[in-house]
C-alpha cells in the first residue's frame, strides 16, 4: 500500500470510531486491527506495528474515567502520538553550523538517489547563505562525476572532481582539502554505491571517512525498497555509523514503510525527504508533520 493510501486508510479507521455510538473495547480493537494492517500492508516492520498495537491499547485503557467525547478525542491523540513515536526516535541530528567547515559525507547503494540529493542538500545550504561545495568521491561507477558536474553545475554549486585519479579516498581527501582552505562552510562529500551490500563498498566508506573526517554522514535510503531497509540500514550503520537518513523517492507512489521501519532499526533520525527528481522535490522532516501530512 502506498503512503497516501495509508494516511486514507488509517483516518478511515479513527474517523469510524469517532463517529460511532459505542466507543467499547470492542469499537477499540477494530480500529487497532485496521490501522495495524494498513501499517503492515505499507510495509512498516511488523515488531514496531505490534509494539504500537500494544502501547495506544495500554494508554486508552489507563484512562478509563474519560469517557464520551473526551474518549473519542483521547483515542485520535493517541492514534496521532504513537504514530508519531513510530518515526522519531528523539535524537538529535547534527546542524551544521555557520562560521566553520562542515563535512557531510553521503552513503547508501547506487541508485538510492545519491547524487541527486547531494545537489539538493547543497542547494538547500547554499540558498539558506552557506558556502557550499560538492566533492564526487565516486570514482566507480563511470559517469558519476559527470553527473555530479551537471547536477552542481545546473543548480551553480562549486564542485570538485577527477578523471584521472582512481583512488576514491585520494580524491576525496583532495576536495574537502582544497574547500577547506577556500573557508567553505557545507562540504558535501559524494561517495560510490554498489549495487549490493558488499565488503569491499563498506572498506572503501571507512577509509574515506578516515580521510575526510567528516562532522555528519548521512544515509540516502531508497524510501521504495520495503521490507529490505531494515536489513540495509543496519548494516551500513555498523559500517558507516551514518548520524542521519534521508528517504527518497518518498512521492505518493512509494510505500515507506519499510524506510520507516529503518528509523527504529538504527535509531538514527530521518533529517530530509526526497519527493521527485526536481532540485527542489525536497523537504526537511519533522515526525509530528510528517504524520499530519499523511493522515491529511
Ligand atoms: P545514486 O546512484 O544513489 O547516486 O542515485 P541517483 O542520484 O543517480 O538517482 C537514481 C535515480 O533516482 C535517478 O533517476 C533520480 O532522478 C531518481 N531520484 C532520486 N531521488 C528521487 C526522489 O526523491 N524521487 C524520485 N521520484 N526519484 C528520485
Amino acid at each position: 500500500m502506498v503512503l497516501a493510501d495509508l494516511g486514507r486508510r488509517i483516518n478511515g479507521a479513527i474517523s469510524d470510531i469517532t463517529k460511532s455510538d459505542v466507543v467499547d473495547e470492542n469499537a477499540i480493537n477494530l480500529m487497532l486491527k485496521e490501522i495495524c494492517n494498513a501499517l503492515l500492508e505499507a510495509d512498516v516492520n511488523f515488531r514496531l506495528v505490534a509494539k504500537l498495537r500494544e502501547r495506544i491499547k495500554t494508554q486508552i485503557s489507563s484512562q478509563e474515567n474519560i469517557t464520551g467525547g473526551n474518549k473519542k478525542r483521547l483515542i485520535q491523540k493517541t492514534v496521532f502520538d504513537e504514530l508519531v513515536a513510530l518515526v522519531d526516535c528523539q535524537t538529535e541530528a547534527y546542524k551544521p553550523k555557520k562560521h566553520q567547515t562542515n563535512v557531510i559525507m553521503f552513503v547508501g547503494l547506487q541508485g538510492a538517489g545519491k547524487t541527486t540529493t547531494c545537489t539538493k542538500l547543497a542547494t538547500y545550504y547554499q540558498r539558506r547563505g552557506y558556502k557550499t561545495g560538492m566533492v564526487c568521491a565516486d570514482t566507480f561507477r563511470a559517469g558519476a562525476f559527470d553527473q555530479l558536474k551537471q547536477n552542481a553545475t545546473k543548480a551553480k554549486i562549486p564542485f570538485f572532481g577527477s578523471y584521472t585519479e582512481t583512488d576514491p579516498v585520494k580524491v576525496a581527501k583532495s576536495g574537502v582539502d582544497k574547500f577547506r582552505k577556500e573557508k567553505f562552510e557545507i562540504i558535501i562529500v559524494d561517495t560510490s554505491g554498489r549495487h549490493r551490500q558488499e565488503q569491499d563498498l563498506f572498506d572503501e566508506m571507512v577509509q574515506i571517512g578516515n580521510a575526510v573526517n567528516p562532522n555528519q554522514t548521512i544515509m540516502v535510503l531508497d524510501g521504495a525498497i520495503g521490507q529490505a531497509a531494515e536489513a540495509q540500514s543496519k548494516a551500513f550503520k555498523e559500517a558507516a555509523d551514518f548520524g542521519s537518513i534521508i528517504l527518497t523517492k518518498m512521492d505518493g507512489h512509494a510505500k515507506g514503510g519499510g524506510a520507516i521501519s529503518a528509523v527504529a532499526a538504527t535509531n538514527t533520525p530521518i533529517v530530509f525527504i526526497g519527493t521527485g527528481e526536481h532540485i527542489t522535490d525536497f523537504e526537511t522532516f519533522s515526525p509530528k508533520s510528517f504524520i499530519s501530512k499523511l493522515l491529511g
